[in-house]
């Protein structure tokens, strides 16, 4: 065992602080890596304040939050040979899974019928808690540690571990491109991802936005248009417009409203996770044989293809880095949507 520093909720809703733990010592396909920076996820604070609490197991307190992890290997196990030490590393929201379910053989660790291990806030396969990346380095697997972008800058690439494939993967599966008209709902920490990736793989892109405040940045990013849904007449000018529509909000809304912005097969794809369910309509459905589809994260395999997709096409976050003493503020302007657009802890302040 070895101890390391980190930042941790020591119960839910309880402001972040200072907290020592321990990490297992590497064994042979372990890699140790020096946490440079890790992104603040929405789901960080969910969790945190356990709000998911109809949807899943207790939390498991004290909880070093963090699934956006980037930094540089500086030990390896006896049979690693996919990393050495001084390679830039990135760990997402998953450190292993059961490796022989149909979905894990498909590259769907994130959908594992065993158990995804998420990295925190859950139990690895030796029965210990998972501590985040708010702390000074981590050990993982290398079968679940990425290679990131060697020509962006780290920090700004530390949020597409979970910001990035989030949207990346439902924008692949329901094939965002060229021809294809493509909205973003929210464009927080994963919808700034969502706009700048569906216009790289050369969709048309619409924002969906509370209000305008944000529209130059939007632009920006690469968004063709963009709407306020505090107008009324958004949804009754955009009505049977889009082909996909990937919804990244965390608060309740109402989701017929925006099934009703579907062409005809249409899909709404929801990644946000609020904490309450919302009802939905048949008829939003069935009008116009639309889809109401939901999508995680992504498998290793399609996170390391976004990373060199991003690394292709220069596409990396816009952040905000704060030192980690400011995380509980950094929250609260997360849950205000004053957050331009992803806050990175800059593990030097640690
Ligand atoms: P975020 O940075 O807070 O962005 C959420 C955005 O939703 C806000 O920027 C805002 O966009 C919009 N929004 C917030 N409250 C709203 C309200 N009351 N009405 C309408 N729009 C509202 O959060 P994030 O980190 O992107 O995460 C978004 C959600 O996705 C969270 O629930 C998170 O847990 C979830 N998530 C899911 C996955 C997955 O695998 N499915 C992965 C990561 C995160 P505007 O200001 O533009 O309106
Ligand atoms: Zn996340
Ligand atoms: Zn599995």
């Amino acid at each position: 065992m070895s101890r390391c520093k980190g930042y941790a909720a020591s119960e839910a809703k309880a402001l972040l602080g200072p907290f020592s733990f321990e990490r297992r010592e590497p064994m042979e396909h372990d890699i140790v890596i020096d946490i440079k920076y890790c992104g603040i996820c929405h789901s960080d604070i969910h969790q945190a304040r356990n709000e998911w609490s109809d949807y899943q197991e207790e939390c498991i307190f004290p909880m070093v939050p963090g699934h956006e992890i980037a930094g540089v290997v500086s030990a390896v196990g006896s049979k690693v040979t996919k990393y050495k030490v001084g390679d830039k590393a990135g760990v997402g929201c998953f450190v292993d899974s059961c490796r022989t379910c149909p979905e894990c053989r498909q590259g769907l660790e994130q959908y594992c019928s065993v158990a995804t291990i998420w990295t925190y806030n859950a139990r690895d396969k030796q029965g210990a808690p998972t501590y985040g990346g708010y702390a000074d380095r981590i050990v993982v697997d290398e079968n679940y540690v990425l290679r990131m972008p060697e020509n962006l800058p780290l920090e700004a690439c530390a949020p597409l571990l979970c910001a990035g494939i989030t949207c990346y993967s439902p924008l692949k599966h329901w094939n965002a491109g060229p021809g294809k008209k493509v909205a973003i709902v929210g464009m927080g920490g994963l919808g700034h991802m969502g706009v700048k990736l569906a216009h790289a793989l050369g969709a048309e892109v619409t924002v969906l936005s509370q209000s305008l405040s944000k529209q130059a940045d939007g632009k920006r990013f690469g968004a063709n248009y963009y709407y306020a849904t505090s107008d009324p007449e958004t949804f009754t000018k955009l009505a049977g417009q889009f082909d996909l529509i990937i919804n990244t909000v965390s608060a309740t809304v109402d989701w017929n409203q925006y099934l009703d912005l579907l062409k005809p097969d249409g899909t709404m794809v929801l990644v946000g996770l609020p904490e309450k369910d919302i009802p939905v309509g048949a008829f939003s459905l069935t009008a116009r044989r639309r889809s109401l589809a939901g999508s995680q994260i992504g498998g290793i395999h399609e996170i390391q293809e976004m990373l060199d997709f991003c690394g292709k096409h220069k596409v990396a976050c816009e952040i905000e880095k704060i030192p980690i003493q400011k995380v509980n503020e950094a929250y609260e302007r997360v849950l205000k949507s004053d957050v331009r657009y992803r806050f990175v802890i800059d593990m030097a302040s640690l």
